[in-house]
């Protein structure tokens, strides 16, 4: 029997279509057992750590733990109607989201889907949500200086564009509002902002995009939210959609971007709960062994790129939470060494008025003063001794009568210069009227003018350059630094307001 050359071909065919539906079998699994937003998933030989995977009710989950015979994935999204016996696929994608300039101004999920409901959002373009870091010849130091608005910050710890700063401390002690008044502080810059609110109250979040919304920053802005009452993969995968959708502004704009992630503590617990669900070993607080790879692995793609990636950059501002003040705790240790540097907010001091409550001992940032405008540098330099000689100085004074002069004096401008870093929220200060302000409190054009009515003088002085004396401001904003000659200027202004103002402000000392 001859059989004819087009039909061996045909069989071969055959046979190698059948082959293919074997190897695909191999990436189909099925669900062993499933609850709380986890499954064990059997004979996904093939399945890559994170990668995505598609279960037969259309759902998307993600493989988290790959076991020798099982695959631990997170469901995204709805996950009640997922039951044992079904089959999982996987992808050989891992997961992305939509990215690109039609995403600002929107409220988005943690699968970059829109939730505020202004309709959908048109993008042509994907990122995926875990790249790897750029390598460090494909990274330049900072150099450009990200402005907070908050004399005390950007003074003493002060951020450059790619840096990662940490902002830590006790609930309730200004952490949201800082990052609030910077993204606010960024609408005459071209800096993009991505807000990643992790584990809040949906109350919580709605009223942070309404206050963003009320102080015209929500044009530049991009808030992603994975809240409380959500499973606990969303809060997962929250942080990187975040840099996702930042990174795609870093590196096909070639953008300064700003990402906020609020809070990562609740990440953390968020990653805990999920591991225990997929009963992975607890280690120390029972968080799982791989805790600390999980937040660096999101900081390292913070970056201020080389010129020939094109420039653009990624500031990292994680937010994590203290109890009692204690840094120690595991979390937070692990943060600040991932970090370049951290923001303390003290609770004692938000409560003894001092807002905000920047613990300037405690905070430091390790690459930002490269950035810093040199007029900032050095006013800032000689801020810091008459702060710290204060707080040397401030448990004595409590004994009150026997200092002599010099202490006196000492203490007299630690506590002006205290008053002029006082600020409330939403009112993000610009790099002029922050340089005047703290050059008039270490020059110590304050000494003489009471306490209580610090802040008024320096407000109308600031006023009163930008009213009669713009050539002032001219000359500052020329090279941002502070000459000899724009000094004697300086001095001379405030000497004149000095005499001006003298009625109004010693006789109000003596009346008082
Ligand atoms: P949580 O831990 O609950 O997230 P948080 O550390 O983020 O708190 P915020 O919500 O920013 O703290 O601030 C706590 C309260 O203090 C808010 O009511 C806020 O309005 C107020 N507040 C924050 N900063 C200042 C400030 N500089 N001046 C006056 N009030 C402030
Ligand atoms: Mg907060």
């Amino acid at each position: 029997m001859s059989v004819r050359i087009d039909e061996v071909s045909s069989i071969l065919r055959q046979q190698l279509e059948r082959y293919q539906v074997e190897i695909d079998v191999d990436n189909v699994g099925t669900v062993i057992e499933v609850a709380d937003g986890v499954a064990l998933v059997h004979g996904l030989g093939d399945a890559m750590a994170g990668e995505l995977l598609q279960f037969s009710t259309g759902v998307y989950g993600i493989a988290f733990n790959l076991e020798t015979d099982a695959v631990g994935a997170v469901i995204l999204g709805h996950f009640a109607d997922i039951k044992s016996g079904d089959e999982v696929r996987t992808t050989g994608q891992i997961v992305e989201v939509p990215a690109g300039e039609e995403m600002l101004g929107r409220v988005v999920n943690s699968l970059g889907m829109p939730i505020d409901g202004e309709g959908g959002i048109e993008t042509d373009q994907n990122r995926p949500i875990e790249i790897k870091a750029p390598g460090v010849i494909y990274r330049q130091s900072v150099n450009t200086p990200l402005q907070t608005g908050w004399k005390a910050i950007d003074a003493m710890i002060p951020i450059g564009r790619g840096q990662r700063e940490l902002i830590i401390g006790d609930r309730q002690t200004g952490k949201t509002a800082l990052v609030l008044d910077t993204i606010i502080n960024q609408k005459d810059s071209d800096v993009i902002c991505v807000y990643v609110a992790v584990g809040q109250k949906a109350s919580t979040v709605a009223s942070v995009v309404d206050t963003l919304k009320r102080h015209g920053a929500m044009d530049h802005t991009i808030v992603v939210s994975a809240t409380a009452s959500q499973p606990a993969p969303q809060l997962y995968i929250a942080p990187y959609t975040g840099c996702a959708i930042g990174e795609h502004f870093m590196y096909e704009h070639n953008r300064d971007v700003l990402v906020i992630y609020d809070d990562l503590t609740k990440h953390a617990w968020a990653y805990r709960e999920m591991s225990l669900l997929m009963r992975r070993p607890p280690g120390r607080e029972a968080f799982p062994g791989d805790i600390f790879y999980l937040h660096s692995r999101l900081l390292e793609r913070a970056a201020k790129l080389s010129d020939d990636m094109g420039a653009g950059s990624l500031t990292a501002l994680p937010i994590v939470e203290t109890h009692g003040g204690d840094i120690s705790a595991y979390i937070p240790t692990n943060l600040i060494s991932i970090t370049d540097g951290q923001i303390f907010l003290e609770a004692d001091l938000f409560h003894a008025g001092v807002r905000p409550a920047v613990d300037v001992g405690r905070s430091v940032s390790r690459v930002g003063s490269a950035a810093q405008v040199p007029a900032m540098k050095r006013v800032a330099g000689r801020l810091r001794l008459d702060l710290s000689q204060y707080r040397e100085l401030e448990a004595f004074a409590q004994f009150g009568s026997d200092l002599d002069r010099a202490t006196q004096a000492r203490l007299a401008r630690g506590e002006r210069v205290t008053e002029v870093l006082k600020q409330g929220e939403r009112e993000p200060a610009a790099v002029e009227d922050q340089v005047l302000s703290i050059y008039m409190a270490v020059n110590g054009w304050l000494d003489e003018i009471p306490v209580e009515k610090v802040q008024a003088y320096v407000d109308a002085f600031i006023q009163h350059v930008y009213d009669n004396r713009a050539e002032i401001l001219d000359s500052l904003r020329e090279e941002w630094k502070i000459t000899d000659a724009l000094a004697a200027e300086l001095d001379a202004a405030l000497e004149a307001f000095g005499e001006e103002d003298d009625g109004v402000q010693r006789g109000a000392q003596s009346a008082s």
